[in-house]
C-alpha cells in the first residue's frame, strides 16, 4: 500500500510527474480556493499561514520511493505539494533530503527528474520557508490574484494571511534569492463564473494588476492556465485559449522582459 506518492501521472505542465504528499491524508490548506480541484477546505482544515506540523517521512518513504523511481526511468519530475500546502510541513527538507538521495542512486535514461514544489505563496513571508523553499530545482508558486478584494474572492485565505502586497514583496524576495540554476515559475490560474454576483479573476483590473506584479517579481516562468477537473464551487469555469492568450499578451507588453517565458496551457 502507498503512503506517500502518487501516479506517475502525465502533467501538461511536467511531463511525467510522481507527485509526493507530505501532509496528512486530509487536506490541509491556508487557502479554500473556489476552484480548487480537490474539493473545499474544512473550516478547520484552513489554518493560519503561521500554523506548522511536523510530520516526519518514516521509514517507508524511502522504500516506496526506490520502489517506484527504479521503475521508471524516463520520469521528468518528482512533484511535492499534494493535499494542501507541503511549506506547512516543518519536515519537507527531510523529505526533500530522502528524493534527492534516492534520485542520485539511480541510473537515469536521460535526464533525472527535477525536484518540484507546488506551493500556493501564503507562507513565503516567512524567511525560514523560502530557506526550504529555494532548494527545490523547479518552485511551482500560485498567483492568481493581485488586489485584495480578487484575493479574497479567489482564494478565500484564512483570515491571518498576509495581504497579497505582502506575498507578492515574498515571491520577488524568494526569487533574489533563489540559486541562479533553480527556477522560479508563477502559476496563474484564470477562471469565469456562471454567477452574475461573482466576479471571477479574469476581469481587468486584476489581470491588469497581475502584470505589475510579475514586472516585481521577475520569475523564470510564467504559467498561465484554467481549470480541467471539477471545481470545488459549482459556479466556475474554464476560460478558453484565446482568452489565455490575450492575458499572455497583456502580460507580455506590461513586463517587457523577453527573457521571462510566458506559457499559455
Ligand atoms: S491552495 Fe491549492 S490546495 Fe489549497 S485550496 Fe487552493 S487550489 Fe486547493
Amino acid at each position: 500500500m502507498r503512503e506517500y506518492t502518487y501516479g506517475p501521472f502525465r502533467s501538461r505542465r511536467l511531463g511525467l510527474s510522481l507527485g509526493i504528499n507530505v501532509l496528512a491524508s486530509y487536506k490541509l490548506c491556508t487557502y479554500n480556493c473556489v476552484y480548487c480541484e480537490i474539493g473545499l477546505t474544512k473550516k478547520e482544515n484552513l489554518v493560519s499561514p503561521n500554523y506548522r506540523i511536523k510530520l516526519p517521512p518514516s521509514s517507508n518513504f524511502r522504500k516506496e520511493l526506490k520502489s517506484i523511481l527504479t521503475y521508471v526511468p524516463h520520469l521528468n519530475s518528482i512533484t511535492f505539494g499534494y493535499n494542501g500546502e507541503p511549506t506547512l510541513n516543518e519536515n519537507l527538507l527531510d523529505f526533500f533530503e530522502i528524493a534527492d538521495n534516492v534520485r542520485n542512486e539511480l541510473d537515469w535514461k536521460n535526464k533525472k527528474p527535477i525536484l518540484t514544489l507546488f506551493t500556493n505563496s501564503s507562507t513565503l513571508y516567512d524567511d525560514k520557508v523560502r530557506g526550504r523553499v529555494k532548494k527545490f530545482e523547479l518552485v511551482l508558486a500560485k498567483l492568481d490574484a493581485a488586489n485584495e478584494e480578487d484575493f479574497k474572492r479567489t482564494n478565500r485565505p484564512n483570515h491571518e494571511t498576509p495581504k497579497i502586497e505582502v506575498i507578492i514583496n515574498s515571491l520577488a524576495e524568494l526569487k533574489k534569492e533563489m540559486l541562479r540554476e533553480n527556477k522560479l515559475a508563477i502559476q496563474i490560474l484564470v477562471f469565469a463564473s456562471y454567477k452574475d454576483s461573482f466576479l471571477p479573476n479574469n476581469n481587468s483590473k486584476n489581470i491588469q494588476d497581475l502584470a505589475f506584479a510579475l514586472k516585481k517579481i521577475q520569475p523564470d516562468i510564467i504559467q498561465i492556465y484554467s481549470t480541467a477537473r471539477i471545481p470545488a464551487e459549482y459556479f466556475v469555469y474554464a476560460i478558453d485559449d484565446e482568452k489565455k492568450r490575450e492575458i499572455a499578451a497583456i502580460f507580455k507588453e506590461i513586463i517587457n522582459n523577453e527573457k521571462i517565458e510566458i506559457i499559455v496551457y
